[in-house]
């Protein structure tokens, strides 16, 4: 289908370039991955990470505290590793237990460090557009903003309509696509009629979590739909948030789940060690 983007493709080849620039430039960039509990799914996440962080040659740190651990003992495992000149990127797992207060953790990584862009100080250079070179944006919308470059997707002046307004995907995608002066709409839980706002997206970004969400009525003809939803169905199979098969009849680009927004997550997270061990080790 030459209309599908190719994230799998494109993440290959930006992990081959972080890996030679690593090579060129000797040093060996380190990420440390705090997590806490015992989730499946974050356990798959994190060995995925690690995984490519070994293929660009990137030293990834496992911290794996108790699913029972205290807040204090969370955040002097994060003081330490921001304390530590070995560190140049810090990332914490989500979601964490119950009982922890992702915030308050989340604003303790020192955000020179901060590899995922959660600190407060990033998500607002994000908003503002400000310090452009030295922030840190959320590794899942910045891969879709690579996507849109690779493929020579023009987003100033579209409609572009993001589904889902999550603090890690949505509302920094939107953020993303305004910076980029296109005409943002963010849709979520509490919209009206989602169908009404969708059917004006010449960019349509999906973030939810709901299989088959967004069907092809709800898509106008040649649409540009990215599709950042990952569902584990009864039988196994990973399933995004778009009804692929009719839904890819009308696009005139669309995203594969999988192998579509998944990868170039993960290769941004890359991208994003690279930038601050580069920050941390060759300007000092
Ligand atoms: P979340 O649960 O934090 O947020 C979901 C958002 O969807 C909320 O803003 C909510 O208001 C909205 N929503 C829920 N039901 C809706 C509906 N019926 N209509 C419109 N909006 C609705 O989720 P998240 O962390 O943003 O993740 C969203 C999806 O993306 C999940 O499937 C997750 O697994 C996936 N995800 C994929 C990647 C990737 O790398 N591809 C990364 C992060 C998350």
């Amino acid at each position: 289908l030459d209309k599908l983007l190719d994230g799998r493709m494109l993440s290959q080849k930006i992990k081959d370039e972080i890996k030679a620039e690593i090579q060129e430039l000797e040093i060996k960039p380190s990420l440390a991955v705090v997590l806490v509990g015992d989730d499946p799914a974050s356990h798959t996440y994190v060995s995925m990470k690690q995984k490519a962080c070994e293929y660009v040659g990137i030293d990834s740190l496992s911290y794996q505290l108790d699913k029972n651990s205290s807040e204090e003992e969370i955040v002097s495992q994060i003081i330490e590793l921001n304390n530590n000149h070995e560190i140049d990127g810090i990332l914490i797992q989500l979601p964490l237990p119950e009982h922890i207060n992702t915030e308050k953790i989340l604003e303790l990584v020192s955000p020179e460090k901060d590899v995922d862009g959660f600190h407060p100080f990033n998500v607002g250079a994000l908003t503002s557009n400000l310090n452009k070179n030295n922030r840190f944006v959320p590794c899942t919308p910045v891969g879709v903003m690579e996507i849109f470059k690779e493929y020579n997707i023009e987003l100033q002046g579209k409609n572009a309509v993001v589904v889902g307004a999550s603090n890690i995907v949505g509302k920094p995608m939107a953020s993303l696509l305004l910076n980029a002066n296109a005409t943002v709409t963010v849709c979520h839980i509490y919209t009206k009629d989602l169908k009404q706002h969708t059917l004006n997206a010449d960019i349509l970004v999906v973030a939810v979590g709901k299989p088959n969400l967004i069907t092809a009525d709800m898509v106008k003809d040649d649409a540009i739909v990215i599709d950042v939803g990952i569902n584990k169905l009864a039988d196994d199979s990973i399933v995004g948030d778009v009804a692929f098969d009719e839904v890819s009849k009308k696009s005139q680009f669309i995203t594969p789940v999988p192998g579509g927004v998944g990868p170039m997550t993960i290769a941004m997270l890359l991208s994003n060690t690279l930038k601050s061990a580069k920050e941390r080790r060759l300007k000092n």
